[in-house]
């Protein structure tokens, strides 16, 4: 009864904690949080400096002492006590503009599916110790498949390809669980790095992580296009360390990714080779369903589509599919029950 009274009036949240992005949904508000998952550090005091937004802004430019720090890198927590800072941080921006006379919010948290017993107890509470009532943990994909509206509890197969910054999650779900799964770090930031040492080795120019995002987003492809795009690049000369400006298109860019995309078109082969076959019906009825930010890079899709001859569509707001998952959740929590883990 008391619970039911605070379950009314409580903003319950949901957060998609991703490696690159955290995002967080409230309960009857929508998403309200959308900022890098980036910490800016002081290293001689270990004060942080910044979260989020402004802290990404500071990667590359901090002097020694400073350093933006991505806690979640590899989709592992490769930094417990920065996570949880970041996660504080987040869940009491809203507390206090939302929560301050109400009850505390119940949280439900989606996380990679490749972290470890041990990192799932440190977010869970991380949690807790930010003000959460309760606290329940959901794998990625899963949350993405309910973000994307697939019929996640029928006898139907569905198959999810999230891919992120640090990791790529690849997973087959029937009748409420996942059947196969495979979570790789390789993703975005992978990208990032090949873009920068193809830079380095055919143009001789060093370019920095946050020129080779914007260039892989401008005009980066993996498929030829009908019309090449090009941008302008601007970073220092590898021979005389003077700065260096030039004009790449997609095609350069194609090249460079072309061995992580390899990488990631064999492990969805891979785990499509494993599949119980009646499933595969289902996928080819339905297609593969690509989320996260690295769906977006053109013609990921048609590759994808034709290395494995399953049709493919991109979710209509890949970057949010995990978050506005979670937040469907929350709103259905007995009916999501058997999806969430909750004992630690
Ligand atoms: P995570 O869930 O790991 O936080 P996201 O799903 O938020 O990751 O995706 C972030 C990744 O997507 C970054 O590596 C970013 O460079 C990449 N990304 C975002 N937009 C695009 C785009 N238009 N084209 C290619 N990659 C993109
Ligand atoms: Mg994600």
């Amino acid at each position: 009864m008391f619970k039911k009274f605070l379950s009314t009036f409580s903003k319950d949240i949901g957060i998609d904690l991703g490696t690159a992005n955290t995002l967080v949904y409230v309960k009857g508000r929508g998403i309200v949080i959308n900022e890098p998952s980036v910490v800016a550090i002081n290293n001689k005091t270990g004060k942080i400096l910044a979260i989020g937004e402004q802290a990404k802004r500071m990667i590359g430019k901090t002097p020694s002492h400073i350093i933006a720090v991505k806690p979640l890198t590899q989709g592992v927590v490769s930094d417990f006590e920065v996570t949880e800072q970041m996660l504080k941080y987040f869940i009491q921006k809203i507390h206090k503009t939302t929560f301050s006379i109400l009850p505390k919010p119940r949280v439900v948290i989606g996380i990679p599916s490749g972290v470890t017993e041990v990192e799932k107890k440190a977010v869970y509470d991380a949690a807790l110790s930010a003000g959460a009532r309760s606290v329940y943990l959901i794998d990625e994909p899963m949350a993405a498949a309910i973000g994307a509206r697939l019929p996640i509890q029928e006898a139907y197969g569905s198959v999810i390809v999230d891919i992120g910054g640090g990791t790529t999650e690849i997973a087959v779900i029937s009748l409420g669980g996942i059947v196969i799964s495979r979570s790789l770090r390789v993703a975005g930031e992978r990208l990032n790095q090949e873009i920068i040492q193809y830079a380095r080795n055919e143009f001789n120019i060093i370019i920095g992580e946050r020129t080779a995002e914007e260039l892989k987003i401008a005009i980066g492809s993996v498929y030829p296009l009908k019309q090449n795009l090009s941008f302008r690049i601007r970073g220092r000369d590898l021979v005389n360390g003077l700065p260096k400006e030039l004009l790449a298109n997609n095609n350069h860019i194609r090249f460079a990714v072309s061995g992580t995309v390899k990488i990631i078109l064999r492990n969805i082969r891979d785990v499509l080779e494993d599949t119980p076959p009646e499933l595969m019906a289902d996928f080819m009825e339905r297609g593969i369903c690509l989320v996260g930010g690295g769906s977006l890079l053109r013609g990921l899709d048609q590759l994808i589509a034709k290395e494995t001859r399953i049709p493919v569509f991109i979710e209509e707001d890949p970057l949010t599919t995990v978050v506005r998952g979670t937040g469907i959740v929350l709103e259905h929590l007995d009916e999501f029950k058997e999806v969430l883990d909750s004992d630690f």
